[in-house]
């Protein structure tokens, strides 16, 4: 059975409390849930992010890289990111949570570590109730274990 450290627990408390702000606001507005990220970076920092949903696909932009840029802006370039949280909604229990797209690994990969930890959190919206059914954890090492790293060299 996976455990949370205390750090990661924070982030994951704060991801419960922010889902719901969150989809209260968009519920507010005609709105359905969507998918949230939250960062925890090795200062100590929380950044969230949303998916920005726009009305012409291409502009969208995954919850991950909106709390990545968050983190940069409020932080630093040199900002890591120790602990990030995927919050997805889902119809019922799913047998497994959402894990970051291909390019969000690549972006966690780039401004955390090979020990950072991605935690997918589920979680169920019904008559303005939600609820957090299932969390699973891995590293980023894990889920792309072999990173784009492209080396560049003089003619
Ligand atoms: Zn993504």
């Amino acid at each position: 059975m996976q455990t949370l450290t205390p750090d990661e627990q924070k982030l994951v408390d704060h991801a419960k409390k922010a889902v719901v702000k969150y989809n209260q606001m968009r519920h507010a507005k005609g709105s359905i849930d969507t998918l949230y990220s939250f960062i925890l970076s090795d200062s100590g920092q929380i950044h969230d992010g949303a998916c920005l949903e726009a009305n012409i696909s291409h502009a969208n932009v995954c919850g991950e890289r909106h709390a990545i840029a968050n983190m940069v802006m409020q932080e630093s370039y040199a900002a890591k990111v120790k602990c990030v949280v995927v919050a997805d909604p889902a119809p019922e229990g799913l047998e497994r949570c959402t894990m970051p797209c291909g390019t969000c690994r690549h972006l966690i990969w780039e401004h955390g570590s090979p020990d950072t930890t991605v935690i997918g959190l589920q979680y169920i919206g019904k008559d303005g109730v939600w609820t957090f059914p299932k969390w699973e954890k891995h590293t980023i090492k894990e889920l792309y274990p072999y990173p784009y790293e492209p080396v560049v060299w003089d003619k």
